[in-house]
């Protein structure tokens, strides 16, 4: 080879080399256009994210602060990159188990942060802390590894969380646990006496006559009233009771870790002295009082159901033994709350298997010792305790829901009745039917009905009489007196049962259409040696005849009794002096055998 030819070979070997160069910077700069390309894209892709981005190295020192960070964290990303997490936007409270952390994941690869959502709270600029929802993720490559985290400010979501939370669980007045807040604590503090051995006293509160008080209170003081309340019953317990309100003027306490059943009872009595006292609102001055039914657990119960059935009952044995004061629960009232269960059982069973009956008693025409009415009394063949009598069962009735069903029973049955009577014996008769407060109420779907089957089945509204309580003109709605008015126009009469034993206000009497006042046979029956009741007697009578209204005596046992109220002219009148109740059959032999008021034959041949 000449010396010329090598040097040839050397030109072209570096020429080679020098495209070669260009080739690979050529490359180079490409590839660095996409990467710069790629980084930008990301870049943008970061800052507008709706997620904070925060990179970080292995050390903790910040590499990457998006947009939504700044925003969130107040932090510009020129202020806080290669500053620590630790240093700026972690808690003072998190920032040695964070250290902790990434220790631990240095060394072992472990960690329960990567790759999960988590909630806790992060540090503001400003110094406050607020609450973020945040996941982590790791890159690991040969010349990068770092952290990124995914950050979002869930403050407003918290804060929603919250609302609700009290709104499901708190009462909105007191700020007292609701009911559901309630027996979520029950339940904690039955879990906590099962490892500690001891028992918990669970009170159930209910303030006495609070609607009549509420009522009489000017507007907003019922509300200052039952703060008040709340107050004085957070104020005689300890730390760790809980006081509830359940509803209007139902209030419940937990208390815990009781070993003495017999400790509670002077703290119910604190309680009781201490709602008692006044209560001062602005200008009035009010007097209340509550009734307490307290029982255990576990003692008495294992089941929440089953405690707040018990702590109802003992409440309303409070109540019946004469309010303003308390009643533990005992085993007699589990028993008595069984027989009351089977009775509704059995009651439903009535209906279906014909078990009723009604009996008929007569009502006296005073002036011309007419039988001219008859009161309808249910009566129930009970198929195991025989003759079951409506004092015992009405009031169950009317708790369980039934009376409305039993009540339009008796309603279309007696009507019946009387309408057969009339045609059969050609007399012109009525036949009083006994409503329960309830049925107004409650019923009233029930009764609306009664209207269309009279006029379907043609049966006089005269021919009936609807006996009502006092009580149920005392806070007669709306609804109730237009019902009144509907009976009024159907030819239907009204008489107000047991009168005298209820309220003494007599305005309502002015106020509604009333035919009727029947007498208590408490004030008939002492008619002959109590001057007092013979006083109230003719008074009534009196009265009611200056209003209108015509006068029913009952529970007439005697011959001086019933003397006595045909001098006072009382018009009608009913007892054993007469007749007991008695079954159709029998009632049909006294419409035989008694003065009865014919129908005339001019009225007859008129209809
Ligand atoms: P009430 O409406 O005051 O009926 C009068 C009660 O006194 C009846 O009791 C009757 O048998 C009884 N009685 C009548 N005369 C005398 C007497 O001279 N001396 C005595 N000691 N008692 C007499 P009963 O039949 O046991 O009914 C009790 C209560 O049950 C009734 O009192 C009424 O409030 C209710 N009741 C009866 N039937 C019905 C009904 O169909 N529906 C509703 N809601 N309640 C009813
Ligand atoms: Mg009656
Ligand atoms: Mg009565």
């Amino acid at each position: 080879m000449t010396e010329i030819d090598s040097a040839d070979d050397e030109s072209d070997e570096k020429g080679l080399l020098e495209e070669r160069v260009k080739a690979l910077e050529v490359d180079l700069r490409q590839k660095r256009e996409i990467i710069l390309a790629q980084h930008n894209k990301l870049e943008a892709f970061f800052d507008t994210s709706i997620d904070a981005v925060v990179q970080m190295d292995f050390d903790g020192y910040i590499t990457g602060w998006n947009h939504q960070a700044e925003k969130i964290f107040g932090w510009r990303a020129e202020e806080i990159l290669e500053q620590t997490i630790t240093q700026t936007i972690i808690p003072e409270r998190y920032r040695d188990a964070h250290e902790k952390g990434m220790k631990r994941f240095l060394e072992s690869g472990k960690t329960t942060v990567i790759n999960s959502l988590i909630e806790i709270h992060a540090l503001h600029r400003d110094g406050h802390e607020f609450p973020i929802e945040l996941s982590v993720s790791v890159i690991y490559s040969a010349d990068l590894q770092e952290f990124n985290a995914y950050i979002r400010d869930i403050s407003e979501r918290k804060h929603a969380e919250t609302v609700i939370w009290n709104q499901t669980n708190f009462d909105p007045l007191t700020s007292l646990p609701n009911r559901n807040l309630f027996l979520q604590k029950l339940e904690h503090e039955m879990r906590s006496c099962d490892r500690s051995n001891l028992s918990l006293a669970l009170l159930y509160i209910d303030l006495d006559r609070f609607k009549d008080v509420n009522d009489s209170l000017s507007s907003g003081m019922g509300d200052l009233l039952l703060l008040e309340i709340s107050s004085r019953l957070k104020q005689t317990i300890r730390e760790i009771d809980t006081v509830s309100r359940l509803s209007g003027d139902e209030f419940t306490i937990i208390l815990g870790q009781i070993n003495d059943q017999l400790s509670v009872q002077p703290i119910c009595q604190q309680i009781l002295d201490a709602l008692a006292e006044p209560y001062q609102l602005e200008n009035e001055k009010v007097f209340l009082t509550a009734s307490i039914g307290v029982t255990f657990y576990p003692g008495d119960g294992k089941k929440i159901e089953v405690l707040q059935r018990n702590g109802d009952q003992a409440m309303y044995v409070a109540k019946s033994e004469g309010r303003n004061r308390y009643h533990f629960f005992t085993p007699e009232l589990q028993q008595r709350a069984l027989r009351r269960r089977k009775m509704i059982k059995d009651l439903r069973a009535a209906m279906q298997q014909q078990q009723f009956e009604i009996y008929y008693q007569p009502i006296i025409d005073l002036q011309s010792g007419m039988l001219t009415k008859a009161e309808a009394l249910l009566r129930w063949h009970h198929p195991e305790s025989g003759l079951v009598s409506p004092s015992v069962f009405i009031p169950i009735a009317e708790e369980s829901g039934l009376i409305s069903e039993i009540g339009s029973w008796v309603f279309y049955t007696a009507t019946e009745q009387v309408s057969t009577w009339r045609e059969q014996f050609e007399i012109d008769f009525q036949v009083s039917i006994n409503t329960s407060s309830l049925q107004w109420i409650d019923g009233a779907v029930a009764m609306s009905e009664w209207f269309s089957h009279l006029q379907q089945s043609g049966i006089s509204g005269q021919s009936i009489a609807v006996e009502i309580t006092e009580s149920l003109l005392m806070d007669a709605s709306d609804q109730i007196t237009n019902r009144l008015l509907d009976f009024h126009d159907a030819g239907i009469e009204i008489a107000i049962d047991d009168f005298g034993t209820g309220y003494s206000s007599l305005s309502y009497l002015k106020q509604y259409d009333i035919d009727y006042l029947k007498i208590d046979q408490s004030f008939v029956r002492n008619l002959d040696h109590d001057q007092n009741d013979l006083a109230l007697c003719e008074a009534i009578i009196v009265m009611a005849h200056k209003l209108g209204i015509k006068v029913v005596a009952e529970g007439v046992e005697t011959d001086t009794q019933d003397q006595i109220l045909k001098d006072f002219a009382c018009d009608f009148a009913q007892g054993y002096f007469y007749s007991r109740p008695v079954p159709v059959r029998n009632f049909e032999l006294l419409l035989a055998d008694m003065p009865v008021k014919r129908i005339s034959a001019a009225k007859k041949n008129m209809a």
